[in-house]
C-alpha cells in the first residue's frame, strides 16, 4: 500500500495569493477613494477578524507542504487601524515558508508594532493621500519607517493638484524610497503632463493608460491567486470567475497556465502579473510592495 505523503498530489507550489477579506471601512475620506465605503459595524468588523484568522491559519498550515507564500493584502478600506491585521502580517512575517507579506496602507497607524515583525519579510505598500494628512507628518511616518528598517513604497494618486506635494515629498524622501505615481482613473494625460510625473516616477508609463491585456499570458490563474474572506478563489481581483475554494483545497486542481478573458488590465495589482510586460524583472523579489529591485 502507498504510504500517505504530506505533499499534495501536484506537489509543493510557489503561490502569490492576493487576499481581501470583508473590511470595507477607513480611517481616511479621499474623494478620488475607487471603493465604496462604509462604516463596519461590530458584526462586520467580526467577521472580517474571523475570516483573517481563517486565512493566516491556513497560510501558517502551509508550514511542511513544500509550498512557499508570498501574501499581500489589499483590503477595500484601511487594515492597520485594526489590531488584526498588524498581528496577522507580525505572524505571518516569522513563518519560514512565508516569503514576503505585504499590505497596501495609508499609513496613518502607529509604527511600533513592526519591530515585533521579521523585517525581512515584511513589506508596505504606502499611499499618500494629501488633503488627509499633512505632508509633515506623513513624512514622519515614513522616517519612522526608515529608522525600523522598514521595506515600503510610497505613492500618489496622480491628481493635478497633488502634483506639487508629489514633487515635494520626492524631495525629501530618501533616494532609496521609491515613489509610484497612479494614474488617475478617466484622467487622460497629455504628453506633457506625463513627462511632468514621470520626473516625479521613472515607471509612470506603465500607469498611464491601460495596458491591452486579452488573451495575453498572465500569471496570474497559475502561480497568483485572489482569495476574498471565505475563501473563494479568483485568478485575480478583476475576473469573477471562480476557481474553486481556498480552504476546500479545491483551488489547487485549477492552477493552470491562462490567458486575460478581458480586453484591458488598468491595476498595478493586475498588469504587474502579465507576461508580456517587464515588471517582474524591475521589480524582482518587491513585486507585492512595489519596490523595484536594486
Ligand atoms: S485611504 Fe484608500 S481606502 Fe481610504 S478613503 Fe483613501 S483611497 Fe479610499
Ligand atoms: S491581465 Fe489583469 S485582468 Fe487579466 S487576468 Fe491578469 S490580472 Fe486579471
Amino acid at each position: 500500500m502507498p504510504s500517505a505523503s504530506p505533499l499534495p498530489e501536484d506537489g509543493a507550489r510557489s503561490l502569490t495569493l492576493l487576499y481581501r477579506g470583508p473590511l470595507a471601512s477607513c480611517d481616511y475620506d479621499c474623494p478620488y477613494c475607487p471603493f465604496a465605503k462604509r462604516r463596519d459595524s461590530p458584526e462586520q468588523l467580526r467577521s472580517d477578524r474571523a475570516a483573517l484568522e481563517r486565512f493566516t491559519g491556513w497560510a501558517a498550515g502551509r508550514a511542511g507542504t513544500g509550498d512557499t507564500l508570498s501574501l499581500l493584502f489589499t483590503p477595500w478600506g484601511e487594515g492597520l487601524v485594526r489590531s488584526w491585521y498588524r498581528r496577522a502580517l507580525v505572524e505571518l512575517s516569522r513563518l519560514p515558508h512565508v516569503r514576503r507579506v505585504a499590505i497596501q496602507t495609508n499609513l496613518s497607524c502607529r509604527t511600533g508594532w513592526l519591530a515585533e515583525a521579521d523585517l525581512d519579510t515584511l513589506a508596505l505598500w504606502v499611499t499618500f493621500h494629501p488633503g488627509q494628512v499633512t505632508h509633515e507628518r506623513f513624512l514622519a511616518k515614513c522616517q519612522e519607517l526608515d529608522a525600523l528598517g522598514v521595506r515600503y513604497s510610497v505613492g500618489v494618486v496622480g491628481q493635478p493638484e497633488h502634483l506639487a506635494e508629489a514633487r515635494r515629498l520626492r524631495a525629501e524622501l530618501p533616494e532609496g524610497v521609491y515613489l509610484w505615481v497612479n494614474a488617475a482613473e478617466g484622467l487622460g494625460y497629455t504628453d506633457a503632463e506625463a513627462a511632468q510625473w514621470a520626473a516625479v516616477d521613472p515607471h509612470f508609463g506603465y500607469s498611464r493608460h491601460a495596458h491591452p491585456s486579452a488573451g495575453l499570458p498572465c500569471r496570474t490563474g497559475e502561480s497568483v491567486l485572489s482569495v476574498d474572506g471565505d475563501g473563494t478563489v479568483r485568478r485575480c481581483h478583476f475576473v469573477r470567475d471562480v476557481l474553486g475554494n481556498l480552504y476546500d483545497g479545491s483551488y489547487r486542481a485549477q492552477l493552470l497556465p491562462r490567458a486575460c478573458p478581458l480586453p484591458v488590465c488598468d491595476c498595478h495589482i493586475g498588469y504587474v502579473h502579465l507576461e508580456t510586460l517587464p515588471l517582474y524583472e524591475l521589480f524582482g523579489a518587491g513585486v507585492l510592495e512595489r519596490v523595484p529591485h536594486g
